[in-house]
């Protein structure tokens, strides 16, 4: 069968094999980083569902999982409030927390929502991003585990969408006219 999502793919950028190298990577690191500890994984909706998935699974220590989903940053840079459209279950207080992310680009989102977790008191509190974006910076925030790092390309797949589609691409690619 033709892949209905491959003829609006300029290139790839990072195949699945890439894909999963990363993943090992950070994965290695939170093993290491969280042994003894059951950390929380707090992944951000919808984009970093199917890095938040690969990633539990490549987890040998005790976790857990719950989901957040909160509006863009766009018209709320001024007031330094995102919106929260669906918040965690899970009470943080004095849990070790990981925030999980597709890609950090601006990074206001993140700042903004690490300040609003920060102030339920978890044990800890940080941020694993699959990808990094940091010509976009704008917001003085870093990821602490970062499976790679990207230029200044919109990028789509692994979860990662253009109006909702290509999130099921199962590699990451640059759109054609991007
Ligand atoms: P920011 O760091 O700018 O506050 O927001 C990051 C969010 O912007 C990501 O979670 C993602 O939804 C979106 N984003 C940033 N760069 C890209 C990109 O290259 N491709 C896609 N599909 N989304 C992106």
């Amino acid at each position: 069968m033709i892949n209905e999502l491959e003829k609006d793919i300029d290139r790839v950028l990072f195949s699945e094999d890439d894909i999963k190298a990363m993943v090992r990577k950070v994965a290695d690191e939170i093993n290491e980083d969280y042994a003894g500890k059951k950390p929380l994984l707090v992944a951000l909706l919808k984009g970093s569902v199917i890095f938040a998935s690969d990633l539990m699974r490549s987890l040998i220590i005790d976790c857990e999982i719950d989901f957040m989903k909160v509006s863009s940053y766009s018209g709320t840079q001024s007031t330094g409030v995102i919106n929260i459209i669906s918040d965690i279950r899970t009470e943080i207080a004095d849990r070790h927390v990981i925030i999980v992310e597709d890609i950090v680009d601006t990074g206001l989102t993140l700042s903004k929502l690490k300040h609003q977790l920060a102030s339920r008191n978890p044990a800890s509190l940080k941020i694993c991003t699959l990808l990094d974006k940091p010509s976009g910076r704008k917001a003085a925030i870093e990821a602490d585990y970062i499976g790679g790092t990207v230029g200044n390309e919109f990028i789509v797949g692994y979860g990662l969408d253009y109006d909702e589609k290509f999130r099921n691409l199962p590699y990451i690619g640059v759109m054609k006219n991007s």
